[in-house]
């Protein structure tokens, strides 16, 4: 199954919801399904809007209720209509302090409630210079193995040297990689079946060398994404 994610962070402003939602939702689903991820405050309406396609939530909380000021419990995502959360994605890692021991707890707790989640791996450039992508990617994946079970579960490889960065990996880079991270989800997961997306710097432009030679099952889309027609031209690219 190919996905393809818009992961709209902190940006687009209420105003530009509807019309991007009318451009986005209610496409036919051929080549994959498409999932918007709003801030929090908009989860709502943009569920309300979607037609045929997914939201998802940009990060959840590790715990389900209590006394957690500025936090929104998966449940509480779930009551507006939305089925996935993104996890562990490299900003909330490096600018807010996640470790993967704070991953596990909110990925387990995701899926305790019905979430289906997209974790996010990747290296930066210290760590892809010295040759030790692979090792650190099945770390992250190691790291929150107890949480994951049989849910159904996506992940995102996404080096952060790409992220937002305009340079991204190509297409032989990217399936040498993921290749590894598939072997890494084989040996600590026992699982065959967990799709494998791309994110960073995927354009409309650089896209078909990624879904050529990538060997992926999508992208999770950045600053690509705020611009629907950017963002379907990306999804599109997946039906070959
Ligand atoms: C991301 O933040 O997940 C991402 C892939 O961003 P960009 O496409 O802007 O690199």
């Amino acid at each position: 199954m190919n996905y393809a994610i818009a992961n709209w962070k902190m940006n687009l402003p209420p105003e530009g919801i509807e019309p991007y939602m009318r451009m986005v939702s209610g496409r036919r689903r051929d080549h994959g399904t498409i999932v918007v991820a709003p801030p929090f405050p908009f989860l709502r309406d943009v569920a309300e809007q979607a037609r045929g396609i997914e939201v998802a939530a940009q990060t959840c909380a590790d715990q389900e209720k209590g006394a957690f000021t500025g936090e929104v419990a998966p449940s509480m995502i779930r009551y507006c209509g939305v089925g996935y959360v993104i996890l562990g994605h490299s900003e909330r890692r490096t600018l807010y302090g996640e470790t993967d021991a704070l991953i596990a707890k909110k990925l387990a707790v995701a899926i305790a409630t019905g979430l289906t989640p997209v974790l996010c791996i990747g290296e930066d450039l210290r760590v892809r210079d010295s040759g030790q992508a692979g090792p650190h990617l099945a770390e992250q994946i190691h790291a929150v193995t107890q949480s994951i079970g049989n849910a159904p579960v996506i992940v995102a490889y996404e080096p952060i040297w790409a992220i937002g960065t305009g340079r991204n990996a190509s297409g032989a880079l990217c399936a040498e990689t993921v290749g590894e991270v598939r072997s890494a989800i084989q040996r600590h997961w026992s699982r065959g079946d967990v799709p494998v997306l791309y994110g960073g710097s995927v354009t409309p432009e650089n896209v078909q060398d990624l879904v050529t030679n990538g060997a992926i099952d999508g992208f999770l889309v950045g600053g690509a994404s705020l611009d629907s027609a950017r963002f379907l031209a990306i999804y599109d690219a997946l039906a070959v």
